[in-house]
């Protein structure tokens, strides 16, 4: 028997993991979320380089939809988490500030976060979920795993309820080019979105508010260029991206960036979701949830999230 404050564990610090903290929280319930990365925001990500250099390499801007969304990201607006960008788009779109993790990190403030912590099992044990970390364990009576959904089902026993769903769900790769051009080069535009071509996705980054002043650009190869050169060394995947960006910006071969990587992102797009906002075990104790249960962006993870809090704090 539970008693009326269970031990509550996050799996994931992304956008679904925070929300369902926050939620938690506001209903008096405290989790402790664990994250493999050191920083915070999953895919909602910005990486910093030496010479002033920040890119946006994963999620690019957030839009809203659904009106809860909508008010958060307005709050987080008036925090001065977040700002507009691109100027004028409709509907409304948000950037982090500094970055994107700057909405992450003003999402987790007040939460119990163990970071660089890679939970490697779920088992239940003496009528609890045990967590297994690389160094550690706990019991916890409630557990929430927010990971992308390919990677759900390892953490849990093979005979896991939840096994049978998760194989419907399906997420793309993509393959992300971050370079820095040298002073006076500029894009001829702020974004270019081509879906169908080899890079579906440029993005002048530094036009974003709140960015150093280097000229950083952020591109996306397609999924089926990323599916094609999914495993190769990233030094390798830059350059062939680079090449195909050159084309694209017309700044020619001997234009070389002053700084340019790769970022591997192996379940980056949600291509078939599961349908519905969770999936919780029939005790309500095991919940997984996260963009993969709806949609593509942040916003289907934040109701993803927001879900899981509800049904958790109904079946108390
Ligand atoms: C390149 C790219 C561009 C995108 N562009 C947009 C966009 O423009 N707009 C938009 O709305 N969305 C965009 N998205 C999608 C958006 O980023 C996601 O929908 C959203 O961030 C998913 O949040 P999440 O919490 O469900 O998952 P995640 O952000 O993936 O969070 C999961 C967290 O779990 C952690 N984790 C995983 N395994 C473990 C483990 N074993 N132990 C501990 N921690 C673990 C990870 O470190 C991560 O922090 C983009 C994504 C990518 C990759």
């Amino acid at each position: 028997m539970v008693d009326l404050a269970p031990e509550i564990a996050i799996i994931g610090a992304g956008m679904a993991g925070l929300t369902c903290a926050r939620a938690l929280q506001k209903r008096g319930l405290n989790s402790v979320i664990f994250d493999k990365g050191r920083g915070l925001g999953g895919r909602m990500a910005t990486r910093r380089a030496d010479g002033g250099f920040q890119f946006d390499h994963g999620a690019q801007y957030l839009s809203a939809r659904d009106s809860g969304f909508a008010d958060m990201l307005h709050r987080a607006e008036a925090a001065g988490a977040v700002a507009r960008w691109p100027e004028n788009k409709e509907p409304t779109a948000f950037v982090g500030i500094p970055g994107m993790t700057g909405l992450a990190k003003h999402l987790s403030e007040g939460l119990e976060i163990r970071r660089a912590t890679r939970v490697q099992r779920i088992v239940p044990a003496e009528g609890r979920w045990q967590l297994e970390w690389q160094d550690g364990k706990a019991l916890f009576d409630r557990v929430i795993i927010t990971v992308p959904a390919p990677q759900v089902a390892p953490l849990l026993p093979q005979t896991d309820e939840f096994n049978t769903a998760l194989e419907t769900v399906e997420m793309d790769p993509c393959l992300t080019l971050m370079m820095s051009l040298p002073h006076g080069f500029d894009l001829p535009f702020v974004t270019r979105r081509t879906p169908d071509e080899d890079i579906s996705w440029i993005a002048c980054d530094s036009t974003k508010p709140g960015r150093p002043g280097e000229t950083c650009v952020v591109a996306q190869a397609s999924r089926d260029w990323s599916l094609r050169h999914l495993d190769l060394e990233l030094d390798s995947i830059a350059e062939r991206m680079l090449h195909l960006v050159n084309q694209i910006i017309g700044t020619g071969p001997n234009v070389a960036p002053v700084y340019m990587s790769a970022h591997r992102w192996r379940y980056a797009f949600v291509a078939t979701p599961l349908g519905q906002p969770y999936l919780n075990d029939r005790a309500s104790t095991l919940f997984a949830g996260g963009d993969w249960c709806l949609g593509a962006k942040a916003e289907h993870a934040w109701i993803s999230g927001r879900g899981i809090a509800d049904a958790l704090a109904e079946s108390l």
